[in-house]
């Protein structure tokens, strides 16, 4: 053997070598896995973790075991941009969605368009909310279901519907806006489980202005950025549950109070005023799974149910994998993340403190 060949062994053997230590470190969730941020590693999480339902955390910084997904379609529902596979919650918050899909041609809503509940382990996202951690928050397009199936493309590329007026300043469409909009918010909000809606502060003043029904439930509608094409709804901490960290119940009254007109105010869309001799400031460090609840480090090494299906709420037999194979459907693959549905604007003018209750 040359002085040459020699080398060229040892050089392969020492790459080889490291790329071992590269590979036991990541399956053993080592240095690696500690310094990379949380939302990567529960970003690529394709699969629940096999165990009993339980919500670890808060709703913006926590995680969730033995989710179930919502099928991708039911008889009163279509989940949409299901390349996100954000189709995953709490079993109670899947069986609410059903619930509301079945309620809602009661109030002239045909069926509800459901977007983003959670990652299949909950936790941080790579994109979107800062919320919707622990499978008990999910968004609902302020679209009414198409009388057909959508294609899983359509589910893609279907355009958001604002429900503001371009041209003016948080001011409702009534373009767009039909009196059944408001049935189907104050439906979700009536459910004693759901302790929140978040919808914009055009559509909360619209519903304080214009709703003559029980009024009871519209001090859980609370108004926040965004949310102006869809709304947010996050229910209670399950029953018995102990690494569930509950929100404070929201006052009483209907919220149509100064806490609404706050947002109406500049205070909350103002700039931050900048020091010009101030250094930038650091961006945030991302969250890391040592920030989140311990058990939340066990919920990403658990093991996952065998397949989609065999964590699909109902055991519904409209995957996602079914659908894209369906034979109508057989050329068009699934694009990957298009548009994304941020629960805040792109540029958030972040306020100073706000008025309690959020
Ligand atoms: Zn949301």
């Amino acid at each position: 053997m040359t002085m040459m060949m020699m080398r060229r062994r040892l050089k392969t053997v020492a790459k080889g070598l490291a790329m071992t230590a590269g590979l036991v470190a990541a399956m053993t969730g080592g240095a690696s896995a500690e310094s990379r941020p949380a939302k990567e590693l529960f970003g690529g999480m394709k699969l629940p973790a096999r165990a009993a339902p339980a919500a670890y955390g808060s709703y913006a910084k926590g995680c969730i075991a033995g989710a179930v997904a919502i099928p991708v379609d039911g008889p009163n529902w279509q989940a949409m941009r299901l390349s996100r596979n954000r189709r995953w919650g709490h079993p109670q918050m899947i069986s609410l969605l059903e619930r509301l899909s079945k309620d809602a041609p009661s109030v002239g809503w045909p069926g509800i368009l459901i977007g983003d509940v959670s990652q299949p382990r909950g936790g941080p996202m790579l994109s979107g909310h800062a919320s919707h951690q622990i499978g008990l928050d999910a968004d609902i397009w302020l679209t009414p279901m198409p009388d057909r199936r959508m294609s899983a493309k359509e589910r893609e590329d279907l355009p958001f519907t604002s429900m503001l007026k371009e041209n003016k300043f948080l001011t409702v469409n009534d373009k767009v806006w039909t009196p059944a909009h408001a049935r189907l918010i104050m439906l979700a909000a009536g459910y004693p489980q759901v302790e929140r809606i978040f919808v914009n502060p055009a559509i909360k003043k619209k519903l304080c202005d214009t709703w003559t029904g029980d009024r009871s439930a519209l001090g859980k509608v609370r108004p926040i950025y965004g949310h102006d094409a869809h709304f947010h709804i996050r229910i209670g901490c399950p029953q018995g549950t102990t690494g569930c960290k509950p929100q404070a119940a929201v006052g009483p009254g209907d919220g149509c109070d100064k806490s609404l007109a706050w947002w109406f105010t500049d205070e909350p869309w103002a700039k931050p005023k900048k020091d010009p001799n101030a250094k930038p400031p650091k961006p945030p460090r991302p969250m890391q799974l040592s920030d989140l609840p311990k058990a939340c480090a066990v919920v990403l090494q658990a093991p996952s149910p065998d397949s989609e299906l065999a964590a699909t709420y109902g055991g519904g037999t409209t995957t996602v994998s079914a659908l894209a194979a369906a034979p109508a459907r057989a050329n068009e693959a699934v694009p990957a993340i298009a548009a994304q549905m941020p629960d805040v604007p792109a540029v958030v003018p972040i306020p100073l403190p706000r008025p309690a209750g959020y």
